[in-house]
């Protein structure tokens, strides 16, 4: 799921809100709340289901940096984790990286 694309479910659950905040506002029957509270459940199950797809992709992409190793030139992935120790070791020559931020 893109950038874009979060932006457009949001975009449409926005719409949705609008329009269930319209309802409700301009006629309070009994019959009509069922209604209200029922579409506002959909919204909220979107909204969830939404959420839980984007914390999945976080799990298998977000934890990990890509760095070019300075010698052999293979790109490795590090976990965040191991940035924090400062150095690595390369995969494919065994030489190390310093991962220490310059600044
Ligand atoms: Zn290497």
């Amino acid at each position: 799921m893109n950038k874009q694309m979060v932006v457009g479910r949001v975009r449409d659950l926005e719409q949705r809100t609008k329009v269930l905040r319209q309802q409700a506002g301009s006629n309070g029957s009994q019959n009509d709340d069922d209604t209200l509270w029922m579409s506002s459940l959909d919204i909220i199950g979107e909204l969830l289901s939404m959420v839980e797809e984007l914390v999945g992709e976080s799990e298998n992409v977000g934890d990990k940096m890509q760095l070019a190793c300075p010698n052999c030139r293979s790109v490795v992935a590090v976990s965040y984790d191991a940035v924090a120790d400062a150095a690595v070791d390369c995969p494919a020559c065994g030489a190390t990286m310093l991962l220490t931020n310059p600044t």
